[in-house]
This record gives C-alpha cells, sequence and structure tokens, in this order.
C-alpha cells in the first residue's frame, strides 16, 4: 500500500540541483526546478527527474515554504509505500539501539529529521508520549499514516503534535493544528516524567520549548556530572536545570540555575523534588535566579561571585547568515563574563546551538577570548551531536561545546 497517498508531480530539475540530490542534500528550493507537469499541493511526491527525464529521486512538496522539495529518496526508483517507511524507521531505530534498549534512559530523539532521511519531521520520546514536530506543512496529510504506523512499532501511549510559527502561518495548515495538541490518545494533564540516565525529569511537550526539552545536551550533561564533584556549579541558561541535575547527582558542593524564564526555573525545582530520594540531590543547596544571563553575570562579578565550574549553554545567536558577526561577539561576551566568576583553575563549559557557526569558528572564539581574558583554557574536550542527533548532511550540524580548565 502506498504510504504517501497524494498526487504525484513530475519535476525536472536543474543540473546542479540534480548533483545535489544524488550526495544527499535534502532540499531543493523553487529557483531549482525548470518545469512541473501540474500545481502541487501541500504534501503531493515529487517525482524527481533530470534536464534528460532520468529519474532522479522521490520528494515532498511544500509550495508554502522557501524550500519546496525535501527528498525521501534518491537512487532507482522505488515505491513509497508502508514497508518502505517502515525499513527506513527501523534503520533509523538500529543507530540508536542503545538508547532504546536503556532502562535508565527513556528520552530521546527517534527520528531527527533530514538528518534521518525524513526531512522536516523530528519525532522525540517522552517515556510513553512521542511528539511529532512537523518542520513542514507536507508532513500533514500524511499524519494518519504517521500516527499508525508509530502505534504499530512502538506502541506510544499517547502522541503530541508540535509545529513551528511558519507551518501555523501556512495557508493551508488545519485550524485545529495550529496549536501543540494531542492527536492520539489521553489528553495530557500535567508534564510527562521520563528518564535520563537514571535522573528523573518533567517535559511539557505541549508548552515547553522545542519539544519539551533538550535532549540534545544529554551526553554533555553526563560529562558535567563527572566533573562536578565537589564543585560549586553555575549553570547558565539553565532551562529546566538538566546540568544542575547531574551536577547535584555527582556530589556538587553547590548548583545554581539561571535562566529568563520563570516556568524554566520552576521546573528545574520539580526537577530536583523527582530524585531527592538521591542522597546528593538532597544535599546539595540549589539556587535559582531568574535574571538575563549577561546582566546576571555582571552582577556577580561586581559581588565578587566566584564558582568552580560555570556552564554556558546560550540559545542559537544566529537565525540568519547576518546574524554571524553579532553572534561571534555575544559568544566573547558571554565567555568574558563566565570566566570573570570562574574561579582560576575552574571548569568553563561553553556550548553553542547555532547551525550558521561552524564548530571550528566557535571553538576558536571561545579559546582566543579566554587566552586575551588572560585566561588560556587547557582543553578537556570538545563535544559535538549525540547518537540520536546524528548530522545528515552540512547544515544538520549545529552543537558543539568546549571543555576547558581556565
Ligand atoms: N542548558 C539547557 C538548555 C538551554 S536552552 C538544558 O540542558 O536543558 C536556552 C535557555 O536560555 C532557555 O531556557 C531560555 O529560557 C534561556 N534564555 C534565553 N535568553 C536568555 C537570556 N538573555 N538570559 C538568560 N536565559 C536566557
Amino acid at each position: 500500500m502506498k504510504f504517501f497517498a497524494t498526487e504525484n508531480i513530475s519535476v525536472r530539475l536543474a543540473a546542479p540541483v540534480v548533483r545535489a540530490v544524488k550526495k544527499g542534500h535534502p532540499w531543493i528550493f523553487d529557483k531549482g526546478i525548470l518545469t512541473q507537469n501540474k500545481a502541487a499541493r501541500p504534501g503531493d511526491m515529487a517525482i524527481l527527474y533530470d534536464q534528460k527525464r532520468k529519474f532522479v529521486g522521490i520528494g515532498l512538496f511544500d509550495p508554502e515554504s522557501p524550500i519546496i522539495i525535501r527528498v525521501l529518496h534518491h537512487g532507482k526508483p522505488v515505491t513509497l509505500d508502508t514497508e518502505w517507511m517502515k525499513e527506513k524507521l527501523r534503520n533509523i531505530f538500529q543507530v540508536r539501539t542503545e538508547l532504546i534498549n536503556d532502562p535508565e534512559t527513556t528520552g530521546y530523539r527517534l527520528v531527527s529529521g533530514e538528518n534521518d532521511g525524513l526531512p522536516g519531521l523530528v519525532v522525540d520520546r517522552y517515556d510513553d508520549t512521542l511528539v511529532f514536530k512537523l518542520d513542514t506543512i507536507a508532513w500533514m496529510p500524511h499524519l494518519d499514516q504517521l500516527v499508525s504506523l508509530f502505534r504499530d512499532l512502538i506502541h506510544p501511549e499517547r502522541i503530541v503534535l508540535r509545529i513551528n510559527r511558519t507551518v501555523a502561518a501556512a495557508p493551508s495548515c488545519p485550524d485545529n493544528l495550529k496549536q501543540a495538541c494531542v492527536i492520539y490518545g489521553p489528553e495530557l494533564v500535567g508534564p510527562v516524567i521520563f528518564l535520563e540516565n537514571g535522573l528523573k525529569f518533567e517535559a511539557e511537550p505541549i508548552i515547553g520549548q522545542k519539544t519539551g526539552f533538550f535532549l540534545d545536551q544529554r551526553d554533555n550533561r553526563a560529562r558535567v556530572g563527572k566533573l562536578s564533584q565537589g564543585q560549586s556549579v553555575l549553570n547558565v541558561f539553565s532551562y529546566t536545570g538538566g546540568f544542575s541535575l547531574y551536577a547535584a547527582s555527582n556530589g556538587a558542593k553547590s548548583v545554581t540555575s539561571l535562566d529568563l524564564s520563570k516556568p524554566a526555573l520552576e521546573a528545574a525545582l520539580n526537577n530536583f523534588q523527582l530524585n531527592k530520594h538521591l542522597p546528593n540531590i538532597a544535599d546539595t543547596p540549589h539556587v535559582l535566579m531568574c535574571d538575563d544571563a549577561f546582566d546576571a553575570l555582571r552582577k556577580l562579578a561586581d559581588d565578587g561571585k566566584k564558582y568552580d565550574m560555570v556552564i554556558l549553554d546560550p540559545p542559537s545567536f544566529a537565525r540568519k547568515q547576518g546574524d554571524i558577526p553579532g553572534a561571534l561577539k555575544a559568544y566573547e561576551r558571554l565567555v568574558k563574563r563566565g570566566l570573570n566568576v570562574l574561579e582560576k583553575g575552574g571548569v568553563l563549559v561553553s556550548a553553542s546551538c547555532s547551525s550558521r557557526i561552524p564548530a571550528d569558528d566557535f571553538f576558536k572564539t571561545v579559546t582566543r577570548t579566554a587566552a586575551m581574558a588572560g585566561r588560556p583554557l587547557k582543553i578537556i574536550e570538545k563535544t559535538t551531536h549525540a547518537i540520536d542527533h546524528p548530522i545528515g548532511f552540512p547544515e544538520g550540524a549545529y552543537l558543539k561545546c568546549i571543555f576547558g580548565k581556565a
């Protein structure tokens, strides 16, 4: 049975685009299309040909987005039926076997969009709840099939749908799906509780940031945990206290969670409560600071405060190409202010999730800033993506983090 029960549209692509698709690039912009045999609706199947009408691949049409086609398959002709989709998902799950089999971790990214060959579709798991996050309206006509496939393969209790602002603004977006909502299973009352490396966390898939939690930092949180024993830790841009919990559970002397969002800090408090049966968590003083990170760091420095470890994990600073110079300056400012409150010989953890800033540029900015501040970094580790956030194409690389003693 066909998985995508929409119209097929024949599309001839410009030569450079054909080359990119053959190399596995998942995005086609409208200027890459030479001809198409009829008008397409969101979610229609684009059958891709080269100039000589040779088959190139198959994509999902989104005429309401600058990325007009997202490529699902390239190579030999295939039928994208339910079996094809199941096989694709089995391969995607295979990469995550270690996580799927880990009883101590029940929150992770099951499908990472273009990086897993399903462009525009992210699926996060929080214990028995799955969250579908659509970055294109093109998946909307295929939602019922997706729900039934994931019910078959994963048996979740419920599925939540989240769409980004651009998708919600698309003319063809159904009114009842513009807001995050449960599309399968019981309504959500309160947060979902899940495990990460044995620690309990709550996530709010409907009202939280992203799909409710920053699953991508799991491995870095574990690294912070290992370095935290006996340390005073300042977690800047803490969100719901992920890094803070790991630090406390590994015997930190004290932990401070600093974020601009009050609901995020309230959730951080709840997360400490959820784990208070662990002696280290119960014993670690946890301070909450609701403030702008840049201002708060300056005030802390003025007050002469010092910490043994400072974690800087800001939101993306570069949403578009033109933001890059400003973003690099902001990282510089942040590192400088972070170092001002770091004990001599303390550990600086500096992360960036700006996909437009390559890892090397970020690492250079951090190390150069530290050196210029008279606190050259003795690098402990530089890290990128966890296994459930694979890098499938250049634009898919966004996360980088540097650990160093200053
Ligand atoms: N480290 C977190 C994820 C951080 S996401 C984790 O492991 O889960 C970025 C966080 O920065 C969000 O919680 C957001 O509320 C916060 N934020 C954004 N701008 C801020 C600012 N100017 N000052 C302080 N926090 C800010």
